[in-house]
């Protein structure tokens, strides 16, 4: 299986439009020791020629154009064309889901999405009706937390890859209206994935995980690479920054740091590579220079960076 890493920030990428944090400060004006980054965004492949999205990043269209590929290929005349299958949508987070609006094209998709978040797109959210405009377009498969499922082809063959989800959060976003949620299944919210590759080599998907608990631990634990959440170094990370706001685990993110966070918590995982993700452009381990970013390079953390890849 083939792993890209096509963004590795949380919501809002880093820099932020609006932030003036000292990262974002820095990293426009060239000063930062780190990188830029775009909104998360995972690409995984059993063949190297059918890619499968790990959610649907706002930043999809340049992701795609800096990965050669995920670039249409042009055969016979036929010049609409693209290795993108699908998407496993894990939450219904706008910088999760809004990429599937930029692939309307009446191009073949299929979608895995848990039936919770697939109410929430389809049913309350009419934009995503340009999905559907014709038979062919979108097909939805429904994620049941726990239950293995395979991954597809438009053209209805198996890409040799087998996912499992697990319950991680129980909370919709914000635009999620009060009766609707009433409606709508509590542990289907916010999931983990765990992909197996034709080989039987695990990853596991954790880019938004509220507690360590022994679940976590235990699928952390089993799999040969971990992509784990590091949106905040510390729990008060954006009241800190910006005078208030929301705790990081009202966020629904563990933080990296103190006692209960996962530095701390996952400190004796046996997996072979340990890797956050989906990291806050307030983060100060994003800096290269910082004493944060030692301590987690010293724990054996690697902190994702855009356009990685790797083999499993
Ligand atoms: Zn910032």
């Amino acid at each position: 299986m083939q792993v890209k890493i096509l963004g590795s920030a949380a919501g809002g990428g880093f820099p932020q439009w609006n932030c003036a944090c000292p990262n974002c400060r820095a990293v426009r004006v060239g000063t930062f020791h780190g990188k830029a980054r775009t909104q998360a965004q995972i690409a995984i492949s059993a063949d190297s020629e059918h890619w499968f999205l790990l959610g649907a990043s706002p930043d999809l269209r340049s992701q795609i154009e800096s990965t050669p590929e995920l670039r249409p290929r042009a055969a016979d005349g036929v010049t609409r064309h693209s290795p993108i299958c699908g998407a496993v949508l894990l939450n219904a987070d706008i910088d999760h889901v809004l990429g599937l609006l930029l692939m309307r094209e009446l191009q073949p998709l299929n979608a895995y999405a848990t039936l919770s978040v697939r109410r929430i797109l389809t049913e309350d959210n009419s934009m995503f009706g340009m999905l559907q405009r014709i038979d062919r377009q979108l097909r939805w498969s429904e994620i049941v937390p726990e239950e293995s499922f395979s991954l597809f082809t438009p053209a209805g063959n198996d890409s040799g890859l087998r996912c499992r989800a697990l319950s991680l959060g129980i909370h919709y976003p914000a635009f999620v209206s009060r009766r609707r949620q009433t409606e709508l299944t509590r542990q289907e919210a916010s999931l983990g994935l765990i992909v197996e590759s034709p080989s039987g080599k695990r990853l596991a998907y954790m880019p938004a995980v509220p507690r360590i608990d022994d679940v976590v631990l235990k699928e952390a634990n089993s799999a040969d690479v971990l992509l784990f959440d590091g949106t905040f170094w510390s729990d008060d990370e954006l009241i800190q920054v910006q005078g208030s706001g929301a705790t990081a685990k009202e966020m629904g993110h563990v933080p990296v740091s103190s006692p209960i966070g996962s530095l701390a918590q996952l400190a004796h995982l046996q997996c072979l590579r340990k890797i956050y993700i989906h990291i806050n452009n307030t983060n100060p381990m994003l800096d290269e220079a910082s004493p944060e970013h030692r301590q987690v390079r010293d724990a054996g953390w690697e902190i994702a960076e855009d356009g990685w890849q790797f083999e499993l």
